[in-house]
């Protein structure tokens, strides 16, 4: 910490994100991204297209917003596009939260959003998950402030279908919610089809999973066209270029291949319940998932002890050391070839087994 660090931020405990290693080549399996490269003509044609790189890229991004808001049958006044989805939630906690409205979210859920709060000076309430990590929207009954939901929640990979959202929706519309979909198009309902409906609604999704852009860095935030103006004047006052101009040909050349989007998303729903079952086979507990992702358990090997192993092997699962989830990894679904290898060294390492659980 140098000596000119702002008194406000001394304390400011910033997001660690999943290991990006360099060097060894490791299986990744612990920061949820897509296993399948982006497609050739995307890049080719993007390329083509892209604005000349000595301009500016349009601050705007019109084009990319209007194709994106077609896809839910939004206008492109009711679309932000933004730096990856985490600009798009920490342009939510500047606008939307103060100390009158402070932040409410699960005390299990993406850790980036308690980061966010207090980098915002934003005070916020941690809403207890239930015991089975299933979140109930009556626990947030009578709490004052914007709700942050992800859903399908991480590191859970569990999911709230969208009429339940929809009633909590109908029966607060006086508190905003924010819905994090960055998983949804592995297997749960959208609530961006809803936001014209309901001026208290903002959708957040991402690039980043499902449409294999995690490095071009593009996330998105549907909404009432004012909730959208209010973010774009926050937007405008920290970065008015925000998302490059690759980016924004990339985007536009994914949104044109909505099947092939979707031909991936079964793939990895198949191969999730691959790896459900292998995970069972070899007495793991396995969370229900919607997501490209599984959080599990095993009663032999502490959570740690696994995760030290597996990256021994080659393979990188993710490990959060937070009270009530440190027994569980997530482990994002990769290629079949991946999984498989990930079997054949679970195998292996419950064989040796290494650091019983009851020793940790
Ligand atoms: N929301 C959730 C629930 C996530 O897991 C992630 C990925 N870490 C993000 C948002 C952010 O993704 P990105 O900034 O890459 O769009």
């Amino acid at each position: 910490m140098s000596r000119f660090l702002s008194a406000r931020y001394r304390d400011l405990i910033p997001y660690v994100p999943g290991e990006q290693p360099a060097g060894r080549t490791y299986i990744k399996l612990n920061t949820n991204e897509s296993p399948f490269p982006v497609d050739e003509e995307v890049l080719k044609e993007a390329f083509r297209k892209c604005r000349p790189f000595q301009l500016y890229s349009d601050p705007e991004s019109a084009e990319l917003r209007q194709a994106m808001g077609g896809v839910y049958g939004l206008s492109g006044r009711e679309v932000l596009a933004c730096n990856g989805s985490d600009e798009a939630l920490n342009l939510a906690f500047m606008t939307f939260c103060d100390e009158e409205t402070p932040a409410l979210f699960p005390d299990v859920t993406y850790g980036f959003y308690r980061v966010a709060a207090d980098a915002n000076r934003v005070p916020y309430e941690e809403v207890p998950l239930r015991e089975d990590f299933s979140l109930a929207l009556s626990d947030y009954e009578g709490k004052r402030g914007t709700l942050f939901l992800a859903n399908p929640n991480a590191p859970t990979g569990m999911a709230l279908a969208r009429g339940e959202i929809e009633q909590w929706l109908s029966d607060h519309p006086d508190q905003l919610t924010v819905v994090d979909e960055a998983y949804v198009d592995f297997g749960s309902e959208s609530c961006a089809p809803l936001v014209r409906k309901y001026p208290n609604l903002l959708v957040v999704q991402t690039f980043s999973k499902s449409r294999s852009l995690a490095g071009a860095r593009l996330g998105f935030a549907f909404g009432g066209e004012d909730l959208i103006r209010d973010l774009n004047t926050l937007r405008n006052a920290v970065a008015p270029y925000n998302v490059n101009s690759m980016t924004q040909a990339l985007g536009l050349e994914v949104l044109k291949r909505q099947d092939q989007v979707k031909e991936r998303c079964r793939v990895i729903g198949e191969t999730r319940s691959w790896t459900e079952n292998m995970l069972r086979e070899l007495g793991f507990f396995v969370l229900p998932s919607r997501t490209n992702f599984v959080f599990a358990k095993s009663d032999r090997m502490s959570g740690e002890a696994l995760y030290i192993a597996l990256r021994e092997k080659g393979i990188l699962v993710r490990h959060f050391d937070s009270p009530r989830i440190r027994d569980y990894n997530r482990i994002s679904i990769g290629t079949m070839g991946q999984m498989e290898a990930l079997k054949g060294a679970l195998t292996e390492v419950l064989s040796e087994g290494r650091v019983p659980h009851a020793e940790k």
